[in-house]
């Protein structure tokens, strides 16, 4: 590993920068100083179209790419739309990945999900128990596809000496989350319900599952801020974990959400909905030993979702 710090004009390209990821490591990089973000809307390029792709990198000819670009949703869409899921990630980072190399890149970051890991593995998951079991049903076909990219980087590291490296995100909030209810993550999901509940006047808000579930939560922001501290380190290694270090249960999600909101009623546990794998708490170690570590605490991560939930509302944003 050297300590070189990336160029600041080098031509970095960020897949998927309209969504929460991609959008919060560009944000990172513009903050950063860097000078030649390359992005790509989708009306422009279609990451599911191989030609296409390979054509963009050939021409672009990216010294970095960060792939935050994925089919992403909550324990409900992963369920219902199993195929999308498999076939889009699978279409997506292989493209992507195959570009890259037949383009000459040479550092690229993917990133893929603590569902990856099998669903009893012990906990804090390291990144050693990477299929030492079976996964956890609800969202297995996402899984499945994380996992051929994480084995695509490694194959082309060690057939082609390139260094792609993949990074795995605990469960993420921020700026941009999508809070459509049947697709969304728990913590946007409770945000809209629990500010929708207040201005309704209700007494309670519907809560999916028994609450007893542990989830980690990492603000998005200090998930781009782990994947450029990666790049710049010139981190070359193996598969690496991105997350706070420590988790909580839905219930508890629930009330901090409820505190931030200023939602006074009651939660209502919907048993008829899937509570998905018991926990998911990631080990940090591999990255604190490199020297980073998560800076938002959970319940200022939720104010400042909640003020972007709001922000979104008052400008007519699709949520
Ligand atoms: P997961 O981490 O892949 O299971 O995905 P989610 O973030 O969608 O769900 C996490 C946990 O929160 C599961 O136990 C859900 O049942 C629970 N949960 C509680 N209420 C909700 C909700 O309104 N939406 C979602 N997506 N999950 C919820």
């Amino acid at each position: 590993m050297s300590s070189s710090s990336i160029d600041r004009h080098a031509r970095i390209f960020v897949t998927g920068h309209r969504g929460m990821v991609g959008s919060a490591i560009r944000r990172r990089l513009e903050r950063g100083g860097y000078t030649n973000i390359v992005t790509a809307p989708r009306a422009e390029l279609d990451l599911l179209d191989q030609r296409a792709v390979h054509a963009f990198l050939a021409e672009c000819r990216p010294d970095y790419i960060f792939i935050g670009a994925a089919k992403v949703g909550g324990i409900q869409a992963n369920n219902t739309y199993r195929a999308d899921f498999l076939y889009q990630n699978l279409m997506i980072e292989a493209n992507l990945i195959q570009g890259a190399h037949l383009a000459g890149v040479q550092r690229l970051m993917f990133l893929g999900s603590s569902c990856i890991y099998p669903k009893l593995a012990p906990q804090p998951l390291t990144e050693d128990s990477l299929l030492t079991g079976p996964l956890e049903p609800t969202n297995e076909p996402y899984a499945i596809a994380k996992i051929a990219g994480i084995k695509l980087c490694e194959a082309y590291n060690a057939q082609f000496k390139r260094q792609y490296v993949s990074a795995m995100p605990t469960n993420l909030y921020g700026p941009n989350d999508n809070y459509d209810l049947a697709s969304s993550h728990v913590l946007p999901a409770l945000i809209r319900k629990a500010h929708e509940a207040k201005l309704r006047g209700d007494s309670e808000y519907v809560v999916w599952g028994s609450g007893t579930p542990q989830r980690e939560f990492l603000y998005v922001d200090d998930l781009a801020d782990a994947c450029v501290f990666l790049m710049e380190q010139g981190y070359d290694g193996p598969l690496v974990n991105i997350g706070c270090g420590t988790d909580v249960t839905i219930r508890e999600l629930a009330e901090t959400v409820m505190k931030v909101v200023g939602f006074e009623g009651r939660i209502v546990f919907d048993a008829s909905k899937p509570d998905g794998t018991p926990r998911k708490l990631m080990s940090v170690e591999r990255l604190a030993g490199l020297g980073w570590r998560a800076t938002m605490p959970l319940e200022a991560g939720i104010a400042l979702a909640y003020r972007d939930f709001l922000d979104r509302q008052a400008a007519g944003r699709p949520s």
